[in-house]
């Protein structure tokens, strides 16, 4: 199918998008990478009147450190995050999960703030930024705000973005020294859409573990921290008597839908899987 007819605006500067956003109100959507919306455009699952194309925003675009904290922009495609020597450093969990994400031609193009947006359950960008406690920040004609990744995400493709605002960029605290951290995910074939995946990060000192975040994606309608069942692991360290209360938590935790070839009960199975290899790894 062929996408509905709209108008084309191309944004000169972050001030113009949002001038034309508060131009075109309801009517129009931003296109930074373009790998989800086309789509959902050519499948008339969407039809805004107006495109108002950001892709080309330099100053949304880029990688820096700053302060204990990685800053990333919102147009930074997947394929410059996985290939970036300062997130391999201090954010190796994101570096980790950038091959994950669908296939090289998807990675040149899509960017990091296109699939925080997007807010796909089963994407890799959105567990992976609450796994790491990130701030989103959202610039509006009267100013910015930053918004904590656990409260961005709020259900199926729902995030806290209201009209007007443009996710502008990303900061994400950079982890202490002891931080270990772990990225699985099982998906059909590689590059497809996870089935269920895990993003882990914890601090360990000897046998001790901390501030474990055990973050889930493929398992409800938004990327789920399993507050719970990491504190098991926190409390009662790893064995297989803490595996199994940890399997009991995450099945009040964790929330997931069936799909076309999979169970909620197999998705749940495979989130316990995963987590076991997730712990082993961390510890390791
Ligand atoms: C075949 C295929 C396989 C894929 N597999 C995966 C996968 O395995 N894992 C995965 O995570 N993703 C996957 N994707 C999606 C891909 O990662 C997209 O790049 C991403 O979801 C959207 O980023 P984008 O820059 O292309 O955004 P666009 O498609 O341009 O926009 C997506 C939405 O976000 C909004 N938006 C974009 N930027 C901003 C911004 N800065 N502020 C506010 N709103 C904004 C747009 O208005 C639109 O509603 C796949 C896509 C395809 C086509």
């Amino acid at each position: 199918m062929k996408a509905p007819p709209f108008a084309y605006a191309r944004a000169r500067s972050l001030a113009h998008a949002i001038e034309l956003l508060a131009a075109h109100g309801d009517d129009a959507k931003l296109l930074a990478g373009g790998q989800s919306l086309m789509p959902a455009l050519n499948m008339r699952l969407s039809s805004p009147r107006v495109l108002i194309d950001i892709s080309r925003l330099h100053e949304l675009a880029g990688i820096h450190v700053a302060d204990g904290h990685v800053h990333i922009g919102a147009l930074t495609t997947h394929a410059a995050i996985g290939e970036s020597p300062d997130v391999r450093k201090h954010l190796p969990l994101l570096a980790d999960a950038a091959p994950h994400i669908a296939h090289p031609a998807i990675r040149n193009s899509g960017t990091f703030g296109g699939s925080l947006a997007m807010a796909d359950p089963a994407a890799e960008w959105p567990t992976c930024c609450v796994a790491l406690n990130a701030q989103m920040v959202l610039a509006s004609a009267s100013g910015t705000r930053r918004v904590a990744a656990r409260d961005f995400f709020q259900g199926l493709y729902t995030t806290a973005i209201t009209p007007g605002e443009v996710l502008s960029e990303v900061i994400i605290p950079i982890p202490g020294a002891g931080c270990r951290h772990a990225f699985l995910e099982l998906a059909r074939r590689r590059g497809d859409y996870a089935i269920v995946g895990i993003a882990a990060i914890g601090n360990v000192t000897g046998s001790t573990l901390n501030d474990l975040r055990l973050t889930y994606l493929g398992t409800g309608d938004r990327p789920a921290y399993a507050h719970d069942t990491s504190q098991v692991f926190v409390s009662k360290g790893f064995s297989v008597l803490s595996l199994q209360q940890a399997q009991q938590h995450l099945a009040h935790e964790l929330d997931p839908a069936a799909d076309l070839y999979h169970s909620a009960a197999t998705k749940l199975h495979l989130a316990h899987v995963l987590t076991e290899r997730a712990m082993k790894q961390l510890l390791a």
